[in-house]
């Protein structure tokens, strides 16, 4: 069952302000933080969230004033950034620091960033943790197609930052490319009951969806949905639209009419009109109940 979001209200939580100059002592107690009040009604019950975009990357240093009026305009009120490493974490805060309540930032370590000093990374991250207010962990997970060569300390980075999770009571947003059976062992390992979060850009079988969706796991739904090659579709066919949330992964995987080109938040409503006409009912049925469930996940801060 699915809680329906609040009517004229949300209790979706502004990434009001960073820590900046707050004491350690108070960074430490973590004391959890109230939910504020939306600054203005929901405007409507098409309102969307973008649980994964990289918006602070180069790609959008040009114009991204532009690029988030259209998200907004296009009704993606919340965008979810998962960091990268320590040398994107800066540009990540930045971007929350400008667009308070919707840019809500995520501290991690990427599995393609994880390399020989990756224990080095994982202090900064933790550091981060002390210092600002992130609404989740990520992003993290285990990355093989490109390079085995870390898979050891891939794995350790990975353990970590479910550990993070877990002692932050935050959700955790995962990465797995040809990783799956590694993923899960270490989370299964890791799960005392607490843990939830996103298996971004889902991308595995049936089988797969089931044991994500049994570990109390959502699926995270992008642009792949709308390719033509993808097996996506047929997957969903036995995955309950409750345990699905929508991303852009921006820049990267566009969906079409737009593949191949730099993917922005604004895009958004393609993948969900797709969600859609998969699952036979209407586009606001798939913004409520997905905006639902990523007001749920990410509803506290550190
Ligand atoms: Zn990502």
């Amino acid at each position: 069952m699915i809680p329906e979001a609040e009517e004229g209200g949300n209790p979706f939580p502004a990434a009001d302000t960073l820590k900046g100059g707050a004491s350690s002592a108070d960074a430490l107690s973590r004391r959890p933080r109230p939910f504020s009040a939306f600054d203005q009604p929901n405007p409507d019950d098409r309102m969307l969230v973008d649980t994964h975009a990289h918006l602070y990357v180069d790609d959008f240093s040009g114009d991204r004033e532009q690029v988030m009026a259209r998200a907004l305009g296009n009704g993606v009120r919340r965008i979810i950034l998962p960091n990268i490493d320590s040398a994107s974490a800066g540009s990540l805060l930045a971007m929350a620091e400008a667009y308070p309540g919707v840019c809500l930032p995520l501290m991690g370590l990427h599995p393609t960033s994880v390399r020989e000093d990756y224990k080095r990374e994982l202090d900064a991250v933790n550091g981060w943790f002390d210092r600002a207010l992130f609404h989740g962990v990520g992003e993290t997970g285990i990355d093989l197609y490109w390079d085995r060569t870390f898979l050891v300390q891939q794995r350790d980075a990975f353990r970590e930052q479910l550990r993070i999770a877990r002692r932050l009571a935050l959700p955790v947003v995962i990465h797995v490319r040809d990783s799956f059976s590694e993923v899960f062992e270490i989370l299964e390992a890791e799960q005392d009951g607490s843990l939830t979060g996103i298996f971004h850009c889902f991308s595995g079988s049936a089988a797969e969806a089931e044991k994500v969706t049994g570990a109390g796991f959502h699926l995270g739904i992008g642009g792949v949905v709308t390719f033509s090659n993808s097996s996506l579709p047929r997957v969903l066919e036995s995955v309950d639209l409750q345990h699905l949330v929508l991303e852009t992964d921006a820049p990267w995987l566009s969906p079409v009419p737009f593949r191949g080109k730099r993917n922005e938040s604004g895009y958004l409503p393609l993948v969900a009109q797709k969600v859609a006409a998969l699952y036979g009912c209407p586009l606001e049925e798939v913004a409520r109940i997905t905006t639902a469930n990523a007001v749920r996940l990410f509803k506290s801060a550190s």
